[in-house]
Order: structure tokens, then sequence, then C-alpha cells
């Protein structure tokens, strides 16, 4: 029969059930309320009467969480009934009416069992009910899950920020180290510490006098020591400590910013000292170099005492960041305090997390102090930057201070520095948060303003961009390191312009230039050097001089270099050196030592071609015998007859000793003249008297004069004009007096000399010739014959003279504004010419002049377009004037027609002057390779003498510019073509 009633029930029982002090329900299997304690009365807000006996589901109906469904009531009721077992529900939240405010509902979990309860059958006899409020206990777990959560949220933000600081750390390129106990011991020091101090040493665990006895007794040492024992911070500035690399090793002077700061545990106690060190060497060396002030380093203290300043508000953060933490810790307790009541288990697990926390949080406190403290006084620039738009989100004062007076922090980076908007260095940014890769640069330029209002200056920074994390390991930021070596790089650049310029300047010099060490090594030549001796300076430096000096000038050579370079004195030798054609030229070497600091840095040397010099002065010597000998024997005669006169009294004897006598006197007498003549030339004295005369009656009157000396030759005037000529009549004369002594003089063989007195309409001139059939002249020996006391060799041997003949002659042509060629064939003869103009030189006038043609009397210039070069075809004499004006159309054209090649015919040349030789070598051929020129095909002219002048102009060392010589014009214009 089943139960349905309280009847049912023991009455004792149901006493006992009533009051027990929990919320009980008694059901019956068929699920009719027996009884319910007082507890469940109270708890439900009901009356007894209203349950008992009546059917469960009719009392409660339309709660949901009575329903059948898994996890409902009814659902709890079947399992206990079917399997004879206790069943409890989840913990279900189930509200109830709020007895102090009518109409709205409390917030409650329940956490209900239905246990059967058996006869000895086995049957269920009833059900107990039994539902209790745990919604305090729900709450507190969820409190204390809510705390934990941020707890955890907390320490991984910490333990992010302490990690990315260690990176920092490791990258840093400053030196950190931390040394504990009294011993000062070292316990870390950054790989930076170790790569740029000790690469050989090993310092960790070591005491610091152990690992660096270098440093004992320096003031560094004893500061070190001082912040031990007084936990005061110690800065220093541009701190010198001499260093090795390895123990014993050579010390190397090391210049660092330092940062000492005592080291405490959480009692504040010394436990040991952080080292950080950044190293200025580089910066230090370089000013001193230049002797700059030290502006930068002072900027570098005030951003350390601007870092200093900012320690003390980010103390003030940590506080902030305490009390948060103090707050949780406070609500943790909180938690801790209701569990306690409900459940031990709970009580002990928050007691021990508590601790945990509170350890994790002094820990994390700590260590975010210290490395907030490092970070704040960096001497380098450390920023982060946050998010995709880059956001300034810290940035600390040695950053600040690359850019004073500019708003950064919580600033974009766009906005804060616009002017990298199209720089690199923003690619690379976006790269960088893109990818994760850390970029790392160095001297990279960044135009920069410094302050907010300032120019855009070219800044050099070395600097790492390294991407930060988020816990789900997202890059959310940049970390900047970065330091500023703008004055490294100029320093650097400006030694490398000054190098640069010195070496230009020495390769400019027109002389051999050298440097050697100061043990006399040889390091530098310059190209003039390798030029002559055809080999690159490398080898030159190399292999030294020795293989060029001539083996007699060797051992003396020698001896005084080693000399100077003992004593420190100038060194100064006259030698041969041996130039890449074999032969030796006279040169004469000095050098001098570069003195810095009373120490001898360099050898600069020179050494100066002196061939021509040598050559001279032997040339002199050789003319001082023959002066002493030509002079010597007309006297010598002079003195015979004299003698002879003196003992005979025959009258026409007498007579015949006079003549003879005289002869030599005129020979003496025109002997003297010419030194005269000469040393009036060098002294700019010679004296003309210009006026007119007949030219031919000249002519005849010297011819006459020379025919009379001679009986061997005769002089034949072939043609002679009557023109009338304005000029120096006895200086004329002299020319042409010379000339037919020389053609007498140098054709011992042959018996006649011919004279040509021609006048060219073309161009109104007057041009004599005089021409013998002797022994003629080479063409190398033809440019130098007016030189003064110049005499070619094998001639000075057999016939007498002093060379001066033709050098007076040439200054006299000059002084009238003539030209002057020779024509000459060994054994063949010579024709010695001059051209006089009859009307004073005009300036010839152009004939047709055009941006692509040009013409006047003697030259033609034209632009060929099909082969993009110029075409100059000279016609006639040629002067001085005429060579320049011609050349400075060439120039116009040339540049008006952006050209680079000239194609240069002087096949209708029929003479010219070596002046112009001398002015187109030094003056228009470096012009035009300036305006451009780089080919120059040259047809030679038919006139030795011509093509001896234009080999002279084209004697230049030009680098860019070619110069080729032509006979025919076809050979020229294949060539020019082809470049
Ligand atoms: P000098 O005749 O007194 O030596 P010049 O100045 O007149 O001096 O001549 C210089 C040199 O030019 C001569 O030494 C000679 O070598 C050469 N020379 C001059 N005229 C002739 C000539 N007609 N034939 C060959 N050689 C000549």
């Amino acid at each position: 029969m089943p139960i349905k009633h309280r009847s049912a029930l023991p009455t004792d029982m149901l006493r006992v059930f009533e009051t027990l002090p929990h919320p009980y329900l008694i059901l019956s299997k068929e699920l009719f309320i027996l009884t319910a304690s007082h507890a469940y009365l109270q708890l439900t807000g009901k009356v007894r009467a209203e349950l008992f006996e009546k059917y469960l589901f009719d009392v409660f109906p339309k709660i949901p969480d009575w329903s059948a469904e898994e996890g409902g009531i009814a659902f709890s009721l079947a399992q206990a009934i079917e399997t004879g077992k206790p069943h409890t529900l989840p913990i279900t939240r189930f509200d109830i009416p709020d007895p102090d405010n009518e109409g709205k509902l409390l917030e409650r979990y329940w956490d209900t069992t239905h246990t059967p309860v058996l006869d000895m059958e086995g049957d269920i006899c009833y059900i107990i009910h039994h539902t209790q409020d745990v919604t305090e206990q729900v709450l507190a777990e969820r409190n204390l899950k809510a705390s934990l959560e941020k707890e955890k949220e907390t320490a991984a933000k910490a333990t992010r920020l302490s990690l990315q600081m260690e990176k920092l750390f490791e990258e840093m390129p400053a030196q950190i180290a931390v040394v504990t106990g009294p011993d000062l011991i070292y316990e870390f020091i950054n790989p930076q510490y170790e790569k740029e101090l000790f690469p050989g040493r090993r310092v960790l665990g070591k005491p610091l006098l152990m690992a660096l006895p270098e440093v004992a007794g320096l003031p560094v040492w004893e500061s070190l020591q001082q912040v031990y024992k007084t936990g005061e911070t110690f800065a220093g500035n541009e701190i010198c400590i001499p260093l090795a690399k390895e123990i014993g090793g050579k010390a190397e002077d090391h210049y660092f910013n330092f940062i000492c700061q005592a080291l405490r545990d959480e009692k504040g106690n010394i436990t040991g000292v952080l080292s950080f060190k950044y190293d200025i060497t580089e910066l230090v060396l370089a000013r001193k170099r230049l002797e700059q002030s030290s502006n930068e380093l002072l900027a570098l203290n005030e951003g350390l005492a601007q870092a200093n300043e900012e320690i003390q508000v980010t103390s003030e953060e940590i506080q902030s960041a305490n009390e948060e933490l103090s707050a949780t810790n406070e609500e943790l307790y909180q938690a801790q305090q209701s569990l306690l009541k409900l459940n031990d288990e709970l009580e002990e697990r928050v007691e021990q997390r508590t601790l945990e926390l509170q350890n994790a949080q002094a820990e994390i406190a700590g260590q975010n102090e210290r490395l907030k403290r490092f970070f704040m006084q960096a001497p380098a620039g450390i920023c982060i930057i946050d998010g995709s738009d880059f956001v300034f989100e810290l940035v600390n004062p040695a950053y600040q201070q690359l850019f004073p007076g500019r708003e950064l922090t919580g600033k974009p980076l766009l906005e804060a520095l616009p002017e990298l908007k199209d720089h690199a260095v923003y690619d690379i940014l976006k790269n960088v948060y893109k990818t994760g890769d850390t970029f790392e640069g160095r001297e990279l330029l960044v135009p920069l303003a410094r302050t907010p209002n300032g120019a855009i200056e070219d800044r050099h920074f070395t600097f790492i961009y390294q991407a930060r994390y988020d816990t789900a390991n997202k890059i959310d930021g940049i970390l900047v390191f970065v330091t500023e070596v703008t004055e490294e790089v100029r320093t650097r650049q400006k030694e490398t312009e000054n190098e640069q310029r010195f070496r230009f300047l020495l390769n400019a010099i027109p002389q051999q230039v050298w440097t050697a060490r100061p043990n006399g090594k040889l390091d530098y030549v310059n190209e003039v050097i390798c030029n002559d001796f055809g080999q690159n300076a490398d080898t030159i430096t190399d292999r030294g001089w020795q293989q060029f000096i001539h083996p007699d000038d060797m051992q003396s050579c020698l001896k005084k270099w080693l000399t100077a370079l003992k004593t420190g004195r100038e060194y100064l030798v006259e030698f041969r050196l041996k130039f890449h054609d074999g032969q030796y030229h006279w040169h004469l070497a000095r050098a001098v030592p570069l003195i810095e600091n009373g120490e001898i840095t360099l050898w600069l040397g020179t050494n100066t071609n002196i061939d021509l010099q040598k050559t001279n002065e032997q040339k002199k010597d050789e003319f001082l015998s023959i002066a002493s000998h030509e002079l010597k024997t007309p006297l010598t005669s002079i003195k015979a007859f004299n003698q002879l006169m003196l003992r005979i009294s025959d009258p026409q004897k007498l007579t015949g000793f006079v003549q003879k006598s005289a002869a030599h006197v005129l020979r003496l007498e025109k002997l003297i003249n010419d030194l005269l003549d000469v040393s009036r030339i060098n002294a700019g004295k010679m004296e003309y008297n210009m006026e007119s005369f007949n030219f031919r009656e000249m002519l005849i009157d010297t011819i006459d004069a020379v025919q009379h000396t001679t009986s061997s030759h005769r002089i034949i005037l072939e043609n002679s004009e009557d023109v009338a000529y304005i000029g120096d009549r006895f200086r004329l004369e002299q020319v042409v007096n010379n000339l037919l002594s020389n053609a007498i003089k140098y054709s011992p063989q042959a018996d006649k000399v011919m004279v040509n007195c021609i006048v060219n309409e073309e161009d109104n001139s007057l041009i004599v010739s005089v021409r013998d059939w002797g022994i003629g002249i080479e063409e190398k020996n033809l440019t130098r014959l007016f030189e003064r006391y110049y005499r070619v060799d094998n001639t000075a041997m057999r016939f007498e003279g002093l060379g001066l003949g033709l050098f007076i002659s040439a200054e006299i042509l000059k002084r009238h504004n003539g030209s002057f060629w020779i024509e000459s064939k060994p054994d063949e003869g010579s024709t010695f010419f001059f051209r006089l103009l009859l009307a004073p030189s005009k300036k010839t006038e152009p004939i047709k002049n055009e941006d692509h043609y040009y013409k006047d009397s003697s030259i033609t210039l034209s632009y060929n377009k099909a082969y993009e070069r110029i075409d100059a075809d000279w016609t006639g004499f040629q002067n001085l004037d005429t060579v320049q004006q011609g050349c400075s159309h060439m120039m116009d054209m040339l540049v008006k027609n952006k050209v680079h090649k000239i194609f240069n015919n002087n096949i209708h040349v029929l003479g010219n002057w070596s002046e112009a030789a001398d002015w187109g070598a030094q003056e228009w051929f470096p012009a035009m390779e300036k305006a451009g020129l780089r080919y120059f095909a040259w047809v030679n002219s038919p006139s030795v003498f011509s093509q001896l002048s234009a080999r002279k102009s084209a004697d230049s060392s030009l680098k860019k510019l070619k110069i080729q010589f032509f006979t025919e014009a076809a050979d020229a214009i294949a060539w020019i073509n082809e470049q």
C-alpha cells in the first residue's frame, strides 16, 4: 500500500524531521508531502497546512526547475525512485520573493538532494527532499574567481613588461652589470657588457677586483664601494677607465657615462650595486680630435638630471599600481572572510593564494621599480609605441631629449613627427609591426627637426625596433631603442672629406708626392708617381723606391733617408729615377716630418723632376767653356799678330797683319754683342727703333755684307719684292745675317745659299726663307733650336758657336709680331722661314658666323650633325692671334651643339708659331675638356715644324680627353666616327 499520508510516519520521527534546523521535506513515493521542517517553511514562506498531504507539484507547479527535464526536481526525484539511491542536483539558481520588497526577487542558489528511505525489503517508504541555500558560497566563489582572473592578468602584464625590459637590456648597446656583496661579486652582466668590454674574460661569479684588477686604485672603484656603503647613487660622466680586453693585456682608455645605484632587499638592506655604463669612447675621441666643445655631454647630463626628476613620477606611478594591487588584496581578503564561514577548504586555498599573491606582488613591484628606473635613467632614448597608429605610450627622458620641446607622449607618431611620413623608417616600423622581425638600423640618415618649429636637419641614428606582444601573443606595439650618432657620422664624414681633399690636392700637384710612416715605410704615392713609373700605387708602396733609384745614387740616398728618420730633420737628396720607358730622370727629393703632439706621425715628401735643370746646367757649363774658348781663340790670334807686328817693319806685311787682326776683332765684337743682346733680352731691355725702310734694300745689304766674309758659298737672292716695312732695320738685319751665317756654317760641303722674299697677298704678309744644302736637323731637335744656349749635340763639337743666334733672332721676330718655322731633313739641308705682317695685325674678320658654320681667313668650322662632330679646317700661316681666335670659335660651337668630338684638319696649314702650342697645352685643351670635348682627331700639317707644334700643344696630361694624330684625313675621320 503506498504511503500518502503523514499518518504513515511515526509521530516521533515526524517531530524530529520538523525540528531539524535545515530545510527538509518528506515525500511519499507518489510525491505527496508528508511533512516539512520549520526551516523549510520559513525558507519558502509557507504554512504547514498549505503543504500537508498535498501533491508536490500542485504546491509548486509553475517553477521550471521542478521540471522533469534533466537537472530539474522531477527528474531528480524520478532518479532517486528508480535507483533507490540518493540523487543530488547541481547547484541551481532559484530566486525567492524578497520579504522586504514586494514583487521583487532575491538571487538565491540551491544545493538539492533527494534521499529515498527503504524498508526491510528494499522498497521505498518515503523520500527526503533536502535543499540548502548556498547563495553566499556561490557568490564568494564567483568573487574569488573574478579576483583570481584579475590577479592573473596583472601578473601576466607584469611578466610581459619584465620580459620586454629584460630583452631590451640584453640588446641595449649599454653595459649593465650587477655586483653583490661587500666584495662586489659579478652576478649579472648583459651581453653588451661582455662583448664590448671583456670579450676574452670571464667575470661572472668573480669579485670585481679579481675580474678587473686594473680598476684598483681608480676613482671609479672608490665610487662603487661608496655606493655599496652609503646607498647613494653615483652618476659620472665621461669617466675614463683604462681597460684591457684580457688580464695583463694592453689597457686602452674607455670613456663612459656611468650610473651606479645600490640594490636593496625587501628590508631595505643594501645587497649589491647595479652599474649602468654607456660607452662614449668614440664620441669623446672624435670630439677630442676635432677639439669640439662638450656641449653634447652637457646635454646628456641634463637629460640624466631630467631622468632623475622623472623617476619621481615613476615612483608615484608604481605607488598607485601598488594601491591598486592592495585593493585587489582587500577584495581577496573579503572573499576569504566570507568563505571562511562557509568552507574551511576554501579558506585554506584563499589564504595560500593571498600569500602567493602578496609575494608575487612584492617581487613584481620591486622588479618593476628597478626596471623602470633603468628605463628612465638610460642615457639612450627608449620609447614604447602602441598600436597600429604608433602612439607614443612611454618616452624616456633621453628619447625626449632628442626632440626638446616637441610633444610626443600620447600622440601618434605621424602627428608628433610628421616629417617621418615619407621616410623609409616609417615603412620599416610598419613592417616590424606586421612581421615581428626586429630591425636594427645603423647610422641611418633621418631628416628630423629638433624643436617644435625648428628646421629639419640631417640627423643620423642607430636604433632597434622590436615588436611588443600582448597576452594573446599578438603584436600590439613597438619598442624603440635609439641613440643619435649625427656628431660621430659628421666627424667621420668630415675626416673622410678632408682625407679626400688631401688626396685630391696631392694628386693635383704636378710633381711626385708621397707619404711615409714614421718608420720610413712608404704608404702613399700620388698619380704622377704611378704614371711616371707605369705601376699602380699598391705595387709601388709595397716595393718602395729602391727599384727605381739609379744604382750609383742608391747609397747616398739611403744614408740621407736613414739620417732623416733618425733625427727627424728634413730629407734632401738628388737622385736619378728610372721611368717606365727605361730612361733615368734627375729628381730632387725632399721630405719633411709632420709632427703632432711632439711625435712624428707622417713624412710628407716630393720628388721634383730637375732633369731639364740638370741638362741646362750642363749646357751652361758647356756654354761657359765654349764661350771662353770662342773668346780666347780670336784674342790669341790678335795677340800673336801684335807680337809679329812689333817685330816686323815691312809696311806691306804690316797691313796684312792689321787686316787679319781686324777680322778677329770683328769676330770678338760679334761674340760680345751677342752676349750683350742675350742679357738685354733677359732683362727685357732690348730696345727697338721702329721706322719704315725698304725691305729689299735691307736684304741686299745684308747679303752683300755676309757674302764678303765667305768665298766658299754663293748667296743667291732668288725673289725679292720692293716693299716698305715698318720695323727695326738693324735688328732684322741681325736676323737675316744670323740665318745666312748659319746656312753657310752648317753646309760646309755645299756652295750656295738661296734667299727668297715673297709677299702673300691673301694676308698681306712678307715671307722670307733662307735655304741651305747642309747637314740638316733631326726632327726631335727642331723645337728647341730657339732656346738659349741650345746647340744640337752632334754639331756642337764640329762647329764653333754659342747657341745664341737663333734665340736672339726669335726674340726679335716676336717683337715684330712675326712667325718663325723650319723645314729640314738631316743630310739634305734646311730652310728657315720667317713671316712679317706688312700692315699692323688686325683681328681676322669672320666671313660667316652661325651656330653650325663659321669661316674666316684662317679657319672653317662646321657642325656635322650626322656624326655629331665638329669639322675644323685650318688654312695658311697661323700665329698666336689666329690660333686663339679659331680655337675660341671652336669652343663656342662645341658648347652650342653639345658635341664631344672634333675632326681637326691641318693639311692646309703652311706654318705656325710655337707660342700657340704652349697656349694650347696649358689653357685651351684643359678648357675644352671641361666644356665636354672627349675625342680630338688631328690631321698633321705637311710642315714638320707645325707638326711639332701640334704635338707640343697636345702634350697635356688630360684624363678624359683623347687626342690622336693622323697623316691621312680619311683615317682620322674613320677613328673619330668610331668613338
Ligand atoms: P750657333 O750657331 O752659334 O750654335 P744658333 O742659335 O745660331 O747658334 O743655332 C743653334 C743651333 O741650331 C746650332 O748649334 C745648330 O745645331 C743648329 N742650326 C742652326 N742653323 C742650322 C742650319 N742651317 N743647319 C743645321 N743646323 C743649324
